[in-house]
This record gives C-alpha cells, sequence and structure tokens, in this order.
C-alpha cells in the first residue's frame, strides 16, 4: 500500500505550527489508541501510522528533510524506526505508561546501503577493480557533520547533561530513554549550519574503487565498511553492500570452482578417437578422445576451473561431448554411411546387443 502523505494522515497543512502538530497527534491517538479499539485491525494501522507521521513532524530535522525528500527521507530508505522520545512522551501523558523505554543513548548509526553490481565473466574469475558511483547522503562538508555554522560548535545538551540518555522514574522501575532533545548525541546545535540545515548530512554522488577478488560468484556481497550513509549528529556511518551478478559465458558454465563446457564432436571422431582442441580458462589445450567415446561422456581437466574465493584452490574444468549428428550429406557420405550400415548390422555392439535380446525375451 503506497504510503499516505503526513500532513495529510494528521490531517494538517503543511505549514502547521508544532502546537498545530502536537494537537492533531493527540486527537488521533486518542481516537485510534489500541487500548480504546481491541481487535480492530484498522484502528491499530491508523495508531501507527499517525505514530509515524508525528515523530517525523515533530522533529524539526526529521520534517525539514520530508518536506525535501518525501517518504524516501534523508536516507533515501525511510525514516527508520518510530519509537522516538517524543511520541513515548505524549502517550505517556495520556495514557499512564504503559509503552517501555527506548534505547540507552548511543549516537544513531547511518544506515546501510545495497548496490547491484553486474560484472563480467572474466572479471569475477580472475578479480578485477571496478569504478562505481553511488548516490547517498554523506556528510556535510562545510560543518564536518556537526550540523552547527562554521565557527561555531554543539553545544552540550542540557535536557541529558550531555549523556544522550536520560533516565525516568516510573513507579518501581527506572527507564532509561535517548534524550529526545538531542536524539542521543548529547549535543544540541544552537546555530544551524546553512549547507545542511543543520542536520550535517548532504546528497552526494560518491565515486568508488571495489576490488573484486577472484572467484567471486552470482550473489556474493562485498561490503564496503563506512561507505553507507553519514549519520545524523556525528553517529558512525552505515556500510555499504555490493551485490554481485555474474554474466553468463558463451561456453562455459559455472557450478562453483568447477566449469563445464560441451563440445561438440562428429561419429568417426568418437568411433575411431581423435585429438581436439578445447577452450580452457588459459587458452586453447589439446584433449585425446580414445577410440569408443560415447555421446555425453564427460572428461575432467583438473586444475583448469575457476580458483576458488575462499581458499584460492582451482576447480576442474569438465568438458562434455556431444556427437553431432549431420543433418545434410553428399552423396559420396551417403553411400560410405550405407555401406558401414551393412557392415555393423552383422556385428551389433554390445548395448544394442543386450537390448534386443531382452525386447526378445519379453516379447518373444
Ligand atoms: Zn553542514
Ligand atoms: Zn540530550
Amino acid at each position: 500500500m503506497p504510503k499516505r502523505d503526513y500532513y495529510e494522515v494528521l490531517g494538517i497543512s503543511r505549514d502547521a505550527s508544532p502546537e498545530e502538530i502536537k494537537k492533531a497527534y493527540r486527537q488521533l491517538a486518542l481516537e485510534y489508541h489500541p487500548d480504546r479499539n481491541p481487535g480492530d485491525k484498522g484502528a491499530e494501522d491508523r495508531f501507527k501510522e499517525a505514530n509515524e507521521a508525528y515523530s517525523v513532524l515533530s522533529d524539526g530535522d526529521k520534517r525539514l528533510q520530508y518536506d525535501r525528500f518525501g517518504h524516501a527521507g534523508p536516507a533515501g530508505q525511510g525514516f527508520g524506526d518510530f519509537t522516538g522520545f517524543g511520541v513515548e512522551d505524549i502517550i505517556n501523558d495520556f495514557f499512564g505508561g504503559i509503552f517501555g523505554g527506548g534505547g540507552g543513548g548511543r549516537p544513531r548509526r547511518g544506515a546501510d546501503l545495497r548496490y547491484n553490481l553486474t560484472v563480467a565473466f572474466e572479471d569475477a574469475v580472475f578479480g578485477a577493480e571496478k569504478e562505481i558511483v553511488v548516490p547517498r547522503v554523506g556528510r556535510c562538508g562545510d560543518c564536518s557533520g556537526t550540523g552547527a555554522r562554521k565557527g561555531s560548535r554543539p553545544e552540550r545538551c542540557g535536557a541529558c547533561n550531555g549523556r544522550g540518555h536520560v533516565t525516568l522514574q516510573q513507579g518501581f522501575f527506572s527507564v532509561r530513554r535517548t534524550c529526545g532533545r538531542c536524539g542521543g548525541s548529547g549535543q544540541v546545535v544552537k546555530d544551524p549550519c546553512g549547507a545542511c540545515s543543520g542536520t550535517g548530512q548532504v546528497r552526494e554522488s560518491r565515486s568508488l574503487k571495489v576490488k573484486i577478488p577472484p572467484g567471486v560468484d552470482s550473489g556474493i556481497r562485498l561490503k564496503l565498511r563506512g561507505e553507507g550513509e553519514a549519520a545524523p549528529a556525528g553517529g558512525p556511518p552505515g556500510d555499504l553492500y555490493v551485490v554481485l551478478t555474474v554474466q553468463e559465458h558463451p561456453f562455459f558454465a559455472r557450478n562453483g570452482a568447477d566449469l563445464l563446457c560441451e563440445v561438440p564432436i562428429t561419429f568417426p571422431q568418437a568411433a575411431l578417437g581423435a585429438s581436439i582442441e578445447v577452450p580452457t580458462l588459459s587458452g586453447k589445450k589439446t584433449l585425446a578422445i580414445p577410440p569408443g567415446t560415447a555421446s555425453g561422456h564427460d572428461f575432467v581437466m583438473r586444475g583448469e576451473g575457476v580458483a576458488a574465493l575462499n581458499t584460492g584452490r582451482r576447480g576442474n574444468l569438465v568438458i562434455r561431448v556431444l556427437i553431432e549428428v549431420p543433418k545434410k550429406l553428399t552423396r559420396r557420405q551417403r553411400e560410405l554411411l550405407a555401406e558401414y550400415q551393412e557392415l555393423s548390422e552383422a556385428s551389433p555392439g554390445p548395448i544394442s546387443r543386450s537390448f534386443f535380446e531382452t525386447v526378445k525375451e519379453i516379447f518373444g
């Protein structure tokens, strides 16, 4: 289901004041609270939707980001968790502390990113270095990610004394929550940076070199530590995961470290034996076909496969020979084959002999 606009959810205009936002949310929270609507899935969804809308629009930074980027949010992948202090705070005011406390005051980490990269068969087998351009939310260069205007510094948050969390007494329990004023960073920005509106984050396209180790296969995830999105308020950045898709090769099929290649041969080559040229990763090589080779026979060339990603040990190359039956014959070829057939009828091979003997035994 497509997400509804947060302003629409709360039924307010886009220039609503913080007081109006709070008031609209209170009304909805009271109306749709699960305690008042037991078993009503629709009410529960409305309640969650209102919580989410409120947690974003009640936070100055998040609201700015939402106005600029919509639901995609600052990280390009939504606004993350919706259990901010503000929501709990209000719900607890109204409903008597039925919600548990949030986390412990660590600054939030930036979002992880995924990048899908298609690589050529050879690059996956031999390794390569590729350059990719990743659109992401990065650290603002003007304020070094602090969100404070150049020359000023974020100040210690008075609400939590810079600890990033507050401890609340609730009856017999004391509950530790992420500080709502500073979002867990322990710092507040009095004079916001103009380049990033005080968020410490900017949109950017970052160009990165990705080292592809030899032996990778489709589905492998390469982790680039710290190359994900920048975190708000000076937290650690997320990681970037490069997910690989390996292109198919015209004649090598891959099965882990092993390779399979189907090579056509003629009936006389199979019957008489032959020395044929086969492709390998290191160029053409000669393979001896012994006389009397069956169609579909596999010849294993040890160590001619792909170097395994973990051990570096090379797999095998399997050459499967397939007899190609000619569709068109010259007159001379037809004459020779007819003569060959006459001679063969007198002395059938062991497979034919045993098959027809069995058929005769059963059907008479
Ligand atoms: Zn900035
Ligand atoms: Zn604080």
